[in-house]
């Protein structure tokens, strides 16, 4: 097939709800790949987020074919092997007491909202059930989760919308500490560092606060990691960097280095808050996905992590060093390029894709999320086309 008729297939039979770049992939390798017309590469964008170890990873490949060969698919009424090796990998890494398994990011969200809600009422009875979350915030597209998403262009559309959410403004102790006052909130949830947001990092300082607040009221704190984690802003865990003691954490997106699979961590007060039938998924805890994910946690040590740390500093800073770049957010490889008033993001990724770099954008920001084992080299590639596409503007 072709470039073109892939476009006009989509085009007739697939509901047009992206804004899709121009660009019909056919297959990658490491950090490139190529489109239907032979044309080839560099990638920036891991999928948003998923694809941490490249495309064709051995390790990974190994591990999906041999458990696709043996089981792809059992349902939870039986115990498999790749989801309780996972399981026990994540507690060990995370301090966490237990892990449940979904699909996406937006379904680990659900189940921690769920999670919260029953640890509440288990406790408290009514009139406790409701879910801070930050202003600029995303947290996924279910309705629920579009409740707790804290940006008024997603709250469109599709009222009623799940009740019993608010939303606060971030790096903001004062608001979060009066709101806390009434005695009606069972969770807070935030990002570490915003993404769809614009890679917007909380302060040390907030994190700190809220992490005091939330123990005192014995509100629970959900980290939102279905970005973060995984090792993408240099440790396996963002929250680890600020010394936090989350309650509970929610993964996705690197978690199967590009299966579909989400997943969420339940710390000490709530690890059997969901009994036998509180909660489901047909396909959670998908071998497959679960072994997949078991060869992403295989890669990922902390010299590999050290990489990540290096590596994000290297294109940091050669970031800053561009024409018309008036800051740079987020950490490790998780990155965020604002410009001066002169320059549009969603531009320069349309000109870099021309040249054969694929970047993204988040609000009015150019946002770069490569692979993590991208080579110093190739970032130099990036940067190198990067630039000239700035100078020109
Ligand atoms: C992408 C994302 C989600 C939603 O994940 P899906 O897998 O698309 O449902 C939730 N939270 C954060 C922080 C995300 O970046």
């Amino acid at each position: 097939m072709t470039n073109t008729q892939i476009k006009q297939l989509d085009q007739d039979y697939i509901a047009q709800t992206y804004g899709r770049f121009d660009v019909a992939l056919s297959h990658g390798k490491g950090c490139e790949m190529w489109d239907f017309d032979g044309k080839r590469y560099l990638d920036f964008t891991s999928g948003i987020g998923v694809n941490s170890l490249g495309w064709g990873n051995e390790l990974w490949l190994k591990a999906v074919i041999e458990q696709a060969s043996q089981l792809a698919h059992t349902s939870n009424l039986f115990y498999t092997a790749p989801s309780a090796q996972l399981a026990k990998k994540l507690v060990n890494a995370s301090g966490l007491k237990r892990s449940f398994f979904c699909n996406s990011g937006a379904e680990a969200n659900e189940g921690a909202i769920k999670t919260a809600r029953k640890y509440s009422h288990d406790k408290y009875g009514e009139g406790r059930a409701t879910v801070l979350s930050l202003v600029n915030s995303f947290h996924g597209r279910t309705i629920s989760t579009l409740s707790a998403t804290g940006q008024a262009v997603f709250h469109q559309h599709f009222f009623p919308f799940t009740q019993g959410f608010e939303h606060l403004p971030a790096n903001d102790l004062e608001a979060l500490e009066s709101r806390l006052a009434q005695a009606d909130v069972c969770a807070l949830i935030l990002e570490i560092v915003q993404g769809e947001g614009g890679v917007c990092a909380l302060s040390a300082e907030f994190l700190k606060g809220v992490q005091a607040l939330c123990q005192a009221k014995d509100v629970l704190l959900i980290i939102d990691e279905v970005q973060t984690g995984i090792g993408r802003t240099g440790s396996l865990f963002a929250y680890q960097q600020f010394g936090l003691v989350p309650d509970i954490v929610t993964l996705a997106k690197g978690l199967g280095g590009g299966l579909p699979i989400g997943a969420f961590l339940l710390g000490e007060k709530v690890e059997n808050t969901l009994g036998k039938s509180d909660h489901g998924s047909t396909f959670g805890a998908n071998p497959v996905s679960c072994a997949a994910a078991n060869a992403v946690f295989e890669s990922i040590d902390s010299a590999f992590l050290q990489q990540v740390q290096h590596k994000g500093e290297i294109l940091r800073q050669a970031l800053e060093a561009l024409p018309h770049v008036k800051s740079v957010s987020g950490m490790g490889l998780m990155l965020g390029v604002e410009f001066d008033e002169t320059v549009k993001a969603a531009d320069v990724v349309a000109k870099c894709i021309e040249k054969g770099v694929l970047f993204l954008t988040a609000k009015t920001k150019l946002r770069l999320l490569p692979p993590l084992i991208m080579s110093e080299e190739q970032i130099a590639e990036g940067i190198k086309v990067l630039k000239s596409v700035l100078v020109e503007m």
